[in-house]
C-alpha cells in the first residue's frame, strides 16, 4: 500500500508553546501543576502530562490555594482571569497568542460601537473564551441560516470576528451572508486568520486528489481535526477520524491502493507513527512525504518561564 503523508500535519505553534508551557512549569516549580481543561484536545498529550505531574481540572474551584495554574491553548474568559486573581493563584497563561489576537480585536470593534458577531461553534472551548474576554454582549453565528435569522436592523454598525479553527474556506459563505445583511460591516484582515488552521487544511485538500482514504489523526473532540475529516469527505474521499493506530479498522483500506495521512494541530506524530505501524501489520506499506508548505512559526514563552 502507497501511504502519503500530508505536509504540514500535526502541531502547530500554539500547541507546542501551550504543551512547553506545562512542562517548564513542572520543572520550575515542581509537581502538581493545575491545568484547567485539556492543554489541548489530545488524551495522548493530557496523558503523559499527567504522569510527569500535571493534573487537569475544569474549574478553578478544584485547584487548592496557591497552586501553580494554566490556562489552556483555547483561551479563557475574563471571569476566569478574575477568579484566578482573587484567589491568588499563580497563572501561567497558554492562550495562543493567536486567539489572543482575536480577543484584542474583538476588544477593538467593541471600543468603536460596533455590535460583534463571533462566528464559531457553541459550547467550543475558544468560543466561550472569546465571549466572556469582550466586555460587551456578543452574537454568534454558526451558518448562513444564523445570519439570516439575525434580528438587527440592517444598517446596525457591525464588525465580525472567527474561531481561529474555522479556515477562509469554512468562513467564506457566512461572511459573505453578512456582508449581505448588514449595510455598515468590518472584519478582520483575512491575513489574521490561523496560518496553522489554513496549511493543514489546503495540504489535506492536495492529499485528497492523490489517495483512495484519507485518516487523521486526531481526538474527536478535536474541532480541528474534524474538519479535516470532513474536508477529505467533501472532496469525495472516504476520510475517517482516529486517535491512534488501535482505532484503525482494516475494513477501511480493504479496496485502497493508496492512502493518505494528516494530523490535527493538537495530534503528536508518535500517534501518526502509531497509525502508520498498525498498517504494516495489515500488509507492506511505502511512506512517502508530499511536498507542501514549510512552517517555520514559534511564539515566544510566558515570561516567568522563558528565562528558566
Ligand atoms: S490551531 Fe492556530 S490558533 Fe489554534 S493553537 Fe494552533 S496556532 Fe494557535
Amino acid at each position: 500500500m502507497e501511504v502519503y503523508l500530508a505536509q504540514p500535519r500535526g502541531f502547530c505553534a500554539g500547541v507546542v508553546r501551550a504543551i512547553e508551557i506545562v512542562e517548564r512549569a513542572l520543572e520550575k516549580y515542581g509537581p502538581p501543576v493545575y491545568v484547567r481543561h485539556e492543554i489541548v484536545h489530545n488524551k495522548y498529550v493530557v496523558e503523559s502530562l499527567k504522569n510527569k505531574g500535571a493534573i487537569f481540572v475544569e474549574e478553578l474551584s478544584e485547584v487548592p490555594p496557591k497552586s501553580v495554574t494554566v490556562f489552556s491553548a483555547h483561551g479563557v474568559a475574563r471571569s476566569v482571569e478574575e477568579e484566578a486573581a482573587a484567589r491568588d493563584l499563580p497563572v501561567l497563561n497558554a492562550t495562543c497568542p493567536l486567539v489572543t489576537k482575536v480577543h484584542n480585536q474583538g476588544k477593538r470593534y467593541i471600543t468603536k460601537g460596533r455590535t460583534l458577531i463571533l462566528i464559531g461553534h457553541a459550547g467550543h472551548p475558544e468560543v466561550e473564551g472569546t465571549m466572556g474576554q469582550v466586555p460587551a454582549p456578543v452574537l454568534l453565528v454558526q451558518s448562513v441560516q444564523e445570519v439570516k435569522a439575525l434580528t438587527l436592523p440592517a444598517d446596525t454598525p457591525v464588525a465580525y470576528i472567527t474561531q481561529t479553527t474555522l479556515s477562509v474556506d469554512d468562513t467564506r459563505d457566512i461572511i459573505a451572508a453578512l456582508q449581505a445583511r448588514f449595510t455598515d460591516i468590518q472584519g478582520p484582515d483575512i491575513r489574521d486568520i490561523c496560518y496553522a488552521t489554513q496549511n493543514r487544511q489546503s495540504a489535506v485538500r492536495d492529499l485528497s486528489k492523490l489517495v483512495d482514504v484519507i485518516l487523521v489523526v486526531g481526538a474527536a473532540n478535536s474541532s480541528n481535526s474534524n474538519r479535516l475529516r470532513e474536508i477529505g469527505t467533501e472532496a469525495g474521499v472516504a476520510s475517517y477520524l482516529i486517535a491512534d493506530g488501535s482505532e484503525l479498522n482494516p475494513e477501511w483500506l480493504k479496496n485502497a491502493r493508496t492512502v493518505g495521512i494528516t494530523a490535527g494541530a493538537s495530534a503528536p506524530e508518535v500517534l501518526v507513527d502509531d497509525v502508520i505501524e498498525a498498517m504494516r501489520r495489515i500488509g507492506p506499506v511505502k511512506v512517502s512525504v508530499l511536498p507542501g508548505r514549510e512552517e517555520n512559526i514559534e511564539f515566544r514563552l510566558p515570561a516567568q518561564l522563558a528565562a528558566s
